[in-house]
């Protein structure tokens, strides 16, 4: 039951060492930075044509040769990815006609965290991991606890104690051990840290192992594929890990290796809250890293992260694709919302918002211009934090 995966190893994405694919692994052991997958492409190129999708499954599986699983008796899929790419309407009266958004609510658990945790899960069902452990903001939690359930493996989910009470009901319907913990997700990794060493859990934390930004990436290759393999002048993410942008950055690069597509690529700009704005910060202060973000705050919750392992690869990319970084108010966020659900018939959370309320901003400045196509990502459903909008019609 071989899948027809192309992986090779894994490469250092800061020193470039190569390591062994075959084996359960968190980041590089030579000098802690993340680990990405390499492929075959020159294999893969046989079968991942553009002629081939025509006639493959419509879930991110469809991508099989680009993606690290072995062996198909490991496969977990509960109808993650392929999402709807949505033109909306909303684009004409904002002056930016070929507006579209990409609707990650669609996937299980309600957010795009199932195609990372769909991919991290499978892999470490397959190489042998019992107990899966990981510190989350909240969809992170949940999107593991689903498919640790679907494999029947252990999940240990630490969530921040004042997260929307859904994220823990939903994770322990699953089945998951879940800890509310009194702090930040920074806090939350200090605890999956602990239970690393004393019971062996896999620590599946954003980037600490290669795999989550595999199942990400296939958002690039489907943009790609959606949009007929013209990828779209910008792309607006909402970004907190930065497993997307990071992710999609590589689905580019991989394709173009591919024969896929040509050199030409989106300016990808990193939409965070203003309460809390690393990357925003450090892109504009020119800096290599971002500085630990004091006091995170906001009710974007997937956006709540003070310090990202993949900082320097996000910044990166927004240098090397000409983009830029926008930070946003939670009140932006809330009334971006109604705007997008009113306008376009998808009611975002406040990170999806985000994305409509920085391209305003961007079109505003002139940075981005009317003609432009503009890809937003809905990252996640509202309803997890529908009180946001009860009280205020
Ligand atoms: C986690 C999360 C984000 C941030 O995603 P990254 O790819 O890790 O930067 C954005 N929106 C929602 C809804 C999330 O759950």
């Amino acid at each position: 039951m071989q899948t027809s995966s192309c992986l090779i190893h894994l490469e250092c994405s800061a020193c470039g060492k190569c390591h062994a694919s075959e084996q359960l692994i968190g980041l590089c052991p030579a000098c802690g930075k993340p680990l990405l997958a390499r492929y075959d492409t020159v294999q893969a190129a046989h079968t991942f044509t553009r002629e081939s999708f025509k006639a493959r499954r419509a879930d991110l599986w469809r991508y099989a040769e680009m993606l690290p699983l072995r062996n198909d008796l490991f496969q977990l899929a509960l109808g993650e990815g392929w999402t709807p790419l949505l033109k909306a309407r909303l684009g004409a009266r904002l002056g930016c006609v070929e507006t579209w958004i990409k609707d990650e609510s669609c996937n299980p658990t309600g957010s795009f965290k199932a195609r990372g945790l769909c991919m991290a899960v499978s892999r470490a069902f397959e190489l042998g991991a019992q107990s899966i452990a990981i510190p989350s903001a909240g969809n992170a939690g949940s999107a593991m606890a689903a498919y640790c359930a679907a494999a029947g493996l252990q999940a240990q989910v630490f969530i921040p104690q004042d997260a929307p009470p859904a994220f823990a009901t939903e994770a322990r319907a699953y089945a998951a051990r879940v800890e509310r913990v009194d702090g930040l997700i920074t806090d939350c990794a200090r605890k999956v840290r602990e239970g690393v060493q004393r019971y062996g859990w896999f620590d599946v934390s954003t980037l600490k192992e290669p795999y989550r930004i595999e199942g990400k990436k296939t958002m690039g290759y489907e943009l790609a594929e959606q949009l007929h393999w013209k990828l779209p002048d910008v792309i607006i993410y909402p970004t907190g890990g930065g497993t997307g942008l990071i992710g999609m950055w590589k689905a580019f690069e991989e394709m173009q290796q591919l024969g896929l597509i040509d050199g030409k690529r989106p300016r990808m700009v990193s939409v965070q809250a203003e309460g809390c704005a690393p990357i925003v910060k450090a892109f504009h202060d020119g800096a290599d890293h971002a500085e630990a973000w004091q006091g995170a705050k906001t009710i974007a919750d997937g956006l709540r992260v003070p310090s990202a392992v993949g900082d320097f690869l996000m910044l990166q990319v927004l240098r090397e694709s000409h983009g830029t970084a926008v930070a946003v108010s939670d009140s932006e966020m809330v009334e971006y919302a109604r705007v997008m659900a009113a306008g376009s018939g998808i009611f975002p959370g406040p990170e999806g918002a985000a994305c409509l309320a920085a391209q305003v901003k961007l079109l505003d400045t002139g940075w981005l211009k009317g003609d432009e196509t503009v890809v937003l990502f809905n990252t996640g459903t509202p309803l997890k934090h529908i009180h946001l909008w009860a009280n205020n019609t």
